[in-house]
Order: structure tokens, then C-alpha cells, then sequence
């Protein structure tokens, strides 16, 4: 579960990354002059159809966190509790699951 849960948030790192360069792209290209109008709004097309596509794969793989995360029961094999302090602000304390990384308020 703790092993699944890192690659997950790992590959939801490398997702964000591509999105972001990806939508850098975007904006250069834009600011590029260039002769053939056609074949550079295509381009960007292009490029925007990817960061759909990217956007869309994050998703899932937050959806699939958000799934584990419930169905965790937050509790470590020999039963004890598998939440650890991770700071607070004014208001409340915050702890987190160390198996799944899931934030609970407290
Ligand atoms: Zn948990």
C-alpha cells in the first residue's frame, strides 16, 4: 500500500512537470512569429490536445490515491495507530497516515 501510494504520488509529480512544460511550450509558441499561420495554430492545437490528455492521465492518478486513501484504515499491522503529528496552524493539529500520506485535521 505505502509502496503504491509512492510511486503514485511520484508519477503525479512527473505528470504535473509535463503539464506545466507542456503549457510553457504553448506560450512560446505563441509569442513566436512565424510565416505559415496555419501550420502554427496546428502546432498548438497540437500541443493543447496533449496537455488535455496529461491533465486528464493526473486525474486518474489523483483519483486513485483519493480511492486508497479511503479504503486505508490508518492503522499499522500490529494495530496500533499508523498517524503521526505533521505540525498545526492557530486553529486545529494536523496528522498524517504514514502509510497512505492522507492529512487528517484534528
Ligand atoms: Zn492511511
Amino acid at each position: 500500500m505505502k509502496e503504491t501510494i509512492e510511486e503514485l504520488n511520484k508519477r503525479l509529480e512527473e505528470l504535473s512537470k509535463k503539464c506545466a512544460n507542456l503549457e510553457k511550450a504553448v506560450v512560446s509558441l505563441v509569442m513566436i512569429e512565424f510565416e505559415d499561420h496555419e501550420k502554427k495554430r496546428s502546432m498548438i492545437d497540437d500541443i493543447r490536445q496533449m496537455v488535455r490528455k496529461t491533465s486528464k492521465e493526473k486525474q486518474a492518478v489523483i483519483d486513485a490515491i483519493n480511492a486508497l486513501q479511503k479504503v486505508c484504515s490508518h492503522t499499522r499491522p500490529d494495530g496500533k495507530s499508523a498517524l503521526v503529528d505533521c505540525g498545526n496552524d492557530s486553529h486545529y493539529s494536523y496528522e498524517k497516515c504514514d502509510i497512505c500520506g492522507r492529512i487528517e485535521r484534528c
